[in-house]
């Protein structure tokens, strides 16, 4: 059996210290906003050079608590990738916006800053690249856009904590970076989590108000805001994983190199380096016209495999009507023949290998 991601053996390999910082929280009661939230806080911002970090109860929170901090609201639009989960597109909706879905970089999966220009109107606000897969987006071309037309960058950053574009981490280069801490992001807790990043000290203000029920001062209540903050187990979880997410990373870009060098010449198309960042592989995802075979295949084999994302969100039940004359023709062709093979820094060569072999068998 190979699962896409194996969490039982990260915890097994840190066991002590997060049963150890667990007990510790329930004898102290403190489970809301507690130490270890400040200390995760503090520890994040420094690792990735952001001046603020602010946690949060999910990456879609992270994204809504973002926008309404960066004042959009109805009648403004945001553009963004119609290539991504549905929390990016679900977050501008929650504000009022209207998501507006440029087509893809076929290479990258990201957005294709070429087409952002054309995509802009008087209404636009803000712009989300999300970095997909862990791959950083063409940050240097999607700012370039934005200086000239006056957006806002919100960056999408739940599946790249740790990636940098150029020699600034992801999160760090827009106006603000959200990040989701679900259990199987590279940098994940053991339930919910989130956290928004911002080198502007309104906007951090702004952010810790807007977690908790619009207050800077215990009962004094400025504004409306929201139940979402992360609880301090789940920081202490957190706090144990951010020391070792280095490792973490390059564990992950060395089970993609194996694969692209293994998958080399079998017709599949491997991931993307433009070789001017850091791509941290949250997932390894590969184009092929043979997917349907080849994941049966695999899943004979007791591998696990998995299409992110099948569906672009123009296509989405939920959006296809305001959608229907939208055609971004990258995005659909990608998402009928992508699919992820599984990626995790404790994979080992023996694993890989299996995984290939079974790839190759249907080729
Ligand atoms: C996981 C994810 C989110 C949402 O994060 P949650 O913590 O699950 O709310 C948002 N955007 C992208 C690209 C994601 O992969």
């Amino acid at each position: 059996m190979i699962p896409m991601v194996d969490l039982k053996n990260q915890y097994l390999a840190m066991k002590d210290e997060i049963d150890r910082g667990i007990l510790e929280t329930l004898e102290k009661c403190q489970f809301i906003l507690g130490p270890n939230v400040s200390a995760f806080e503090e520890e994040a911002a420094h690792y990735l050079g952001a001046k603020h970090a602010v946690a949060v109860a999910s990456g879609t929170d992270a994204l809504h608590l973002a926008l309404v901090a960066a004042g959009i609201g109805p009648g403004d639009e945001v553009i963004t990738t119609p290539f991504t989960f549905i929390a990016t597109a679900e977050a501008i909706r929650y504000v009022g916006a209207k998501p507006v879905f440029v087509d893809i970089d076929p290479k990258t999966f990201n957005i294709d800053p070429g087409k952002i220009r054309a995509a802009v109107t008087s209404s636009t606000r803000a712009v989300i690249p999300v970095h997909l897969f862990g791959q950083p987006a063409d940050m240097e071309a999607i700012e370039a856009v934005c200086a000239e037309k006056g957006l806002m960058i919100v960056e999408d950053c739940a599946q790249s904590f740790g990636a940098a574009s150029g020699n600034r981490m992801t999160g760090t280069i827009g106006k603000l970076g959200c990040f989701s801490f679900f259990p199987s992001k590279n940098l994940g807790c053991y339930g919910d989590g989130g956290m928004v990043t911002t080198n502007c000290d309104e906007m951090a203000a702004r952010l810790l108000s807007l977690r908790n029920h619009g207050s800077r001062i215990r009962y004094h209540h400025s504004e409306i805001g929201y139940n979402s903050r992360l609880d301090e187990i789940q920081a202490v979880i957190l706090r144990a994983k951010l020391k070792r997410i280095s490792a973490f990373n390059e564990g992950r870009r060395r089970v993609a190199g194996l694969y692209s060098s293994m998958l080399r010449d079998t017709g599949i198309k491997c991931p993307f380096e433009d070789g001017k960042g850091v791509h941290v592989y949250h997932q390894y995802t590969v184009l092929t016209e043979q997917r349907e075979k080849i994941m049966e295949n695999l899943g004979k084999a007791g591998i696990a495999s998995a299409v992110y994302y099948p569906i672009p969100l123009h296509r989405q039940e939920v959006f296809a009507a305001d959608y229907a004359q939208v055609s971004l023709p990258v995005a659909e062709d990608v998402a009928g023949c992508c699919m992820s093979l599984p990626v995790f820094p404790e994979m080992t060569e023996d694993q890989v290998n299996e995984v290939v072999s079974a790839v190759k068998q249907v080729l």
